[in-house]
């Protein structure tokens, strides 16, 4: 497939709503976490149908992270297409988003040894699914777009240590002599300008 920017935008257009994955989204990935398969239900955003031409990508997975600074807070946002067109049926719509629901799991974007070692565990149970590890590049699509926000200014409070990091310049950074701490209620700050 022809390599194009990846926004939260585009594929959110290119993921459309449909019933009937989303019935089976809920179906297998409540089967999935039966058995114990870690699927982060929550940040899979949007399930549906991928808008494409392409004759070989039965699914794609793309996964956005968004790693604050000092990587306390990292938001994921999953997004799983299933291209209809190529199929149809309910069954193989079934075992494709068994294939995409592994994906969301951390650590298992590519089908290396995690990915593997769910693969299996679903097979033991539900050996219908008969999950494949050998889907070619071309059949399945997986990417991981990590956004890493960097802070360029960051006040520390002189008398407590609290620190406040700001991702751009602000009015705030003028005025913090009029300011006081949220913590120990003094005014008494350090900025500094981060690399
Ligand atoms: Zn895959
Ligand atoms: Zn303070």
């Amino acid at each position: 497939m022809a390599k194009v920017k990846k926004s939260k935008e585009n594929i959110e257009k290119n993921i459309i709503k449909d019933s009937s994955i989303t019935r089976i989204f809920n179906t297998v990935s409540k089967e999935l976490i039966k058995i114990g398969v870690p699927i982060p239900v929550k940040d899979i955003k949007k399930v549906g149908e991928l808008k494409t031409r392409s004759k070989r990508v039965r699914g794609v997975t793309y996964t956005f992270k968004r790693i604050t600074y000092n990587n306390i807070n990292i938001d994921k946002t999953n997004y799983i297409g299933i291209n209809k067109k190529l199929i149809e049926d309910n069954f193989e719509i079934e075992k494709t988003m068994v294939h995409e629901l592994i994906h969301t799991i951390p650590g298992c974007n590519n089908h290396g040894p995690n990915f593997k070692k769910y693969a299996g565990l679903i097979n033991r149970h539900y050996p219908k699914y008969n999950v494949s590890t050998y889907y070619t590049p071309d059949s399945d699509e997986t990417e991981n777009i990590a956004n890493i926000k960097k802070p360029k200014y960051v006040v520390t409070c002189e008398n407590c240590g609290a620190k406040t990091y700001f991702y751009r310049k602000c009015k705030t950074l003028d005025i913090l002599s009029r300011c006081t701490c949220k913590k120990c209620k003094t005014s008494n700050f350090k900025v500094e300008k981060l690399g």
